[in-house]
């Protein structure tokens, strides 16, 4: 794992070398021609030419419809026996899938599994992991940056402990309201109940990529567990987990993973945990060899399988089967480097053609600072998103001024961020975004 590069808390930036190519659309054609991951797009279909919204949703890919059609054939032909006759068997498809996933985490193939969704997979570690604190620890550091649905999640979990999440929950405060600084993380673990630190891996508007090594280091310093979510970096940066000593983590399979809308989502426990009683435990969990012995005292599987809480849902999960072999095929070192590129590229292109629409960069340019898309802020954030969705360039709105792009590096080309750069100039130079609603409804 020594040669891994451009992986959260490494200081050694992974390099375009930008002096090599020339300018305009040449430059742009002259990177995609010396990308090595390229013919990967032709695996993926998506429904327009610019899709940059990858981290809230990657497309299909023939591998993953592949898998999926054999899950429905299984069914189709073996029914029950499908359990223990297919390939892999039902029974242990998360398990198999958590072999898969762990080397995109740094993690021992016992250490993950591919279980439940982002949100649950958060109540049943955080809780679990809340009962293992003695009285007067159980505080939770977060920051007020976070994917509400994490707070929303802890919160629960300390109410049902009889712990009031206003004086629990601890925030660490943005000082630009784009980053959390890593120092400021630090001081809030000083705060005098904090038993538990839980931060994304990456920002999810911004995109800044945070210091996982340094975050649990200083929190095991203190005696306080490290938990990671790491939704929005999953697939494009390389973890390094097991090494860093982070006690768990939790993911979702449907942005970068590509394993389709809703799909089965992922945890981490380190195995220094391992059997330790799962806060929300069910028969899936149970040790797999007495599973069907049905007795009605819970033992915990030695691994992260524990933390299943019900009958794996095998078609959210078998495209992720299919998609995880794209990945793997790829390598999950060369897709960083890529991402990397393709971020730099764009950062590069907003500043040269945009800046003088008033755009700016919200995402930190440092590369050990960003995880795999970039933040785009203009007061007009959401009228420019609507009318480049309506051109043909799929990206999203957060609020309140950020138009977020996401050059996914298995389908995304340098060619399309220079074209993406270029519409978007063009809807600013022709004003016509003024003509949509100034106010967003519905998913955005
Ligand atoms: C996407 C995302 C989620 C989504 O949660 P689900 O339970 O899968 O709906 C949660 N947290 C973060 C940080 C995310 O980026």
């Amino acid at each position: 794992m020594d040669d891994q590069t451009g992986c959260e808390g490494d200081q050694t930036a992974v390099g375009d070398t930008e002096t090599a190519y020339g300018t305009g659309v040449e430059g742009a054609r002259e990177r995609d021609s010396d990308d090595t991951l390229a013919e990967f797009a032709t695996h993926f279909e998506t429904p327009e030419d610019l899709y940059l919204d990858g981290n809230s949703l990657g497309p299909i890919s023939d591998v993953a419809e592949q898998r999926l059609e054999e899950a429905v054939e299984q069914w189709r032909t073996l029914g029950i026996r499908g359990w223990s006759e297919s390939e892999p068997p039902w029974f242990w498809y998360g398990e198999r899938l958590g072999e898969q996933l762990a080397p995109l985490v740094g993690a021992s193939p016992e250490e993950c599994v591919a279980t439940g969704t982002t949100t649950t997979n958060i109540h049943t570690t955080v809780g679990t992991f809340l009962d293992t604190l003695e009285e007067g620890r159980r505080g939770v550091l977060v920051n007020d940056l976070d994917f509400p649905t994490d707070h929303y999640a802890i919160r629960a979990q300390l109410r049902q402990r009889g712990l009031d999440p206003d004086e629990h929950l601890h925030l660490v405060e943005s000082r630009d309201g784009r980053t959390i600084e890593t120092e400021d993380i630090v001081a809030g673990m000083d705060e005098h109940d904090v038993g538990l630190v839980f931060m994304p891996s990456v920002l999810y508007r911004s995109g800044q990529l945070f210091d996982i090594e340094t975050i649990t280091t200083e929190a095991h310093e203190r005696d306080i567990l490290a938990g990671f979510d790491l939704a929005h970096s999953i697939g494009v940066v390389p973890h390094r987990l097991s090494e860093y000593d982070v006690d768990f983590a939790v993911w979702c399979s449907y942005k970068y993973l590509n394993g389709g809308p809703g799909a089965v989502g992922g945890l981490y426990v380190n195995e220094r945990h391992f059997g330790t009683t799962p806060a929300l435990a069910g028969w899936w969990g149970h040790d797999k060899e007495t599973q069907f012995d049905m007795n009605l005292e819970f033992t915990p599987a030695e691994s992260a399988g524990a933390w299943q809480i019900s009958t794996v849902p095998l078609f959210s999960s078998a495209p992720l089967l299919g998609a995880l072999e794209l990945t793997h095929e790829a390598g999950i070192e060369a897709i960083r480097e890529k991402s990397l590129n393709l971020t730099s590229y764009l950062i590069s292109l907003v500043d040269e053609h945009l800046d003088e629409y008033g755009c700016s960069i919200g995402t930190p340019r440092e590369h050990e600072r960003r995880g795999g898309h970039v933040a785009i802020e203009h007061p007009e954030a959401y009228r420019l998103s609507q009318a480049l969705r309506d051109s043909g360039a799929v990206v999203d709105f957060r609020q309140p001024n950020v138009i977020r792009v996401c050059p996914a590096p298995l389908y995304v080309g340098f060619e399309e961020v220079w074209e993406f750069v270029q519409l978007l100039a063009d809807i600013l130079e022709s004003d016509r975004y003024q003509s949509y609603d100034r106010e967003p409804s519905g998913v955005t």
